[in-house]
């Protein structure tokens, strides 16, 4: 099996997925990409929140012309999401996309491929074949029946020929499902087939909390193997909760160097500060620091200290008030009205310490 590191670089626009960068966040855009305005003010949004790649959807002229103006505007990368038509692909790569994502399912002949590999060879464009197991080409749902991980490596690794019998291997490859099992099984299959990067995704995963949930399990599964060098979170909310849930994931991995992480406490009947609105908080509070702090917030002497000395800041309940530490050491007790505004404070300055160094 291929780690994520024995991949094969690519470069999208000012990025580089695959080998040993980092593993990219991407989300997709919400709004219809012929309105600039609105995609534009999304894609500031998934920006801010930590979103390094973003794609739009592509699916009229119009969706294809507007990626020259919002292109303008954006400073990270933009991908062009095509189905179906293969024209709107050769429009959106004339306009200045940096990726073209086609779904080999029903792009249709194979000309029409060849044109697209064409038009991204002249101007370094790479592609992403995106295969999803709802929508395989009917030879192989004729073959196997319905989707399998089979099929759905059999389809990229149909495609990869293509682009390969054109020398073109600027390829990218996603192997998305709904069901984990299914999406884990295709990942891993296509990790001991080829060695291009791979992008991953549970699709039509469910709403904030059960498509985190689901997404988690299986991006997680296969991140802790070492395969996945970008990751979208599929889930029906804003796509700014996807980055949240993308950061949170790769934190977990320790696959990310530009976040905050919190550690808080469950609860339990010792608890002597409200922890919950606490804790939601500083999560909130944190979620847009760009440096790798660790903050802690925990809710009785029992365990807090310990923990918080563990953190580069945190708290740790008592009554009426808290302990505030800082790397270890406890600099002085707060009442509790103040707990979260001194721990801004400390968060603020340790941020400072950190960027300045
Ligand atoms: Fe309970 Fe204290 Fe542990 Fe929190 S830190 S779970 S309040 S014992």
């Amino acid at each position: 099996m291929y780690h994520r590191t024995d991949t094969v670089p690519v470069k999208v626009g000012n990025l580089t997925i695959g080998g040993n960068n980092d593993v990219i966040i991407q989300s997709m855009c919400t709004t219809k990409t012929a309105d600039v305005k609105a995609t534009v003010a999304e894609i500031h949004r998934l920006e801010e929140a930590g979103c390094q790649l973003v794609r739009v959807t592509v699916n009229n002229k119009e969706a294809a012309e507007a990626i020259k103006e919002i292109k303008k505007q954006i400073s990270i990368p933009l991908v062009s999401d095509i189905h179906f038509d293969h024209r709107l692909a050769l429009i959106a790569i004339e306009n200045g996309i940096d990726k073209v994502r086609i779904n080999p399912g029903n792009i249709g002949k194979r000309d029409r491929v060849e044109a697209v590999v064409r038009a991204c060879k002249e101007r370094g464009i790479p592609i992403r074949i995106g295969v999803n197991a709802g929508s395989l080409e009917k030879h192989l749902l004729d073959k196997y029946g319905y989707p399998t991980p089979e099929a759905m490596v059999e389809s990229a690794l149909f495609h990869i020929g293509i682009l390969e019998e054109l020398d073109f291997r600027d390829i990218i490859v996603s192997l998305k499902a709904s069901d984990v099992p299914m999406a884990i099984a295709a990942y891993t299959k296509a990790a001991s087939a080829f060695r291009y990067p791979l992008h991953l995704g549970i699709t039509e995963s469910g709403t904030l909390f059960s498509g985190t949930v689901k997404s988690a399990a299986g991006l997680g599964a296969l991140l802790s193997q070492g395969i996945g060098s970008t990751v979208r979170i599929s889930l029906s909310a804003d796509p700014v909760e996807e980055i949240k849930v993308a950061r949170e994931m790769l934190k977990a991995f320790g696959l990310i160097s530009n976040a905050a992480t919190l550690i808080s406490c469950p609860t339990c009947g010792r608890l002597d500060i409200d922890l919950f609105s606490i804790a939601n908080e500083v999560e909130e509070y944190i979620s847009k620091i760009k440096v790798p702090i660790k903050v802690s917030v925990l809710g009785c002497a029992v365990n807090g200290p310990g923990e918080a000395r563990e953190a580069d800041i945190g708290i740790a309940g008592a009554r009426g008030e808290g302990m505030l530490f800082r790397y270890g050491e406890m600099i002085r007790k707060v009442p509790e009205h103040e707990l979260l505004a001194e721990l801004k404070k400390e968060i603020d300055i340790i941020v400072k310490h950190f960027e300045e160094t």
